[in-house]
């Protein structure tokens, strides 16, 4: 790449203001002062701007999807199923889903080529709270809430408080929300089945204070600056 057009990548400046410094002898190129214009530069050349290195920026973006049901959350599938990336179109990074949601869950994805960020969301340590509306079949007892909020044992182990609350019942099946800070691998269907439950939907509303809100299903938006803010 040029000198210049790298510069300019750099953050340092207009293309032009770049081919200025370049001529006022502000930058050198592995430790020589470079003047002229349109030298190649590549990967692992040291550039210095002002004696100062120069790094290419590449642009942090984040986006929030609404995923549909029939979707896998990962880049690439073995068995060539649609992935969620199949949905976005027309954004030039390399972005990848942060967690996953099952190929049947709905609800919030984010988005993202910031790899920081998806540690921080991920990481059990971290206790970012997401919840999920779960509708179940026929009524649930308060007890069996309880006992979902307490901890209930899958996979050998015992899951961590939950919050639980009704939303809808009338008789033939329950919505409920229920939110957890684990993301154990199908962890809320598993949370249903140890209390004697199918799911027949699930959707993920939340995920820290990010809120799915009235996005429509297999759409997506940025997030804003300060929705970012809140999840770093
Ligand atoms: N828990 C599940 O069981 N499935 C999901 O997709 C997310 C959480």
């Amino acid at each position: 790449m040029r000198l210049q057009k790298y510069l300019a990548q750099c953050g340092v400046g207009s293309r032009r203001k770049c081919e200025q410094y370049i001529a006022e002898g502000k930058v050198k190129v592995n430790g020589q002062v470079v003047t002229e214009q349109g030298v190649q530069v590549e990967e692992g050349d040291e550039v210095l701007f002002e004696n100062q290195p120069v790094q290419e920026e590449e642009q942090l973006v984040y986006y929030l999807l609404n995923k549909p049901t029939g979707y896998i959350t990962s880049v690439a599938d073995e068995k060539d199923r649609p992935t969620v990336l199949d949905l976005v179109k027309n954004i030039p990074y390399r972005i990848f889903p942060v967690g996953r949601l099952d190929y049947n869950t709905t609800g919030l994805l984010i988005l993202t080529n910031d790899g920081e960020l998806t540690y921080a969301l991920t990481h059990p340590k971290h206790h970012v709270d997401k919840t999920y509306v779960v509708k179940v079949k026929g009524d649930i007892r308060p007890s069996t809430l309880q006992k979902l909020q307490q901890g209930v044992v899958i996979d050998g182990y015992l899951t961590a408080p939950a919050k639980t609350k009704v939303i809808r019942q009338n008789g033939a099946t329950t919505t409920f929300s229920l939110t957890i800070h684990e993301g154990r691998n199908r962890q809320v269907r598993k949370m249903c089945a140890a209390v004697g439950y199918d799911v027949l939907r699930l959707t993920r509303v939340s995920m820290g204070s990010l809120e799915l809100g009235d996005l429509e299903s297999g759409s997506y938006r940025p997030l804003t600056r300060q929705e970012v803010n809140y999840l770093k």
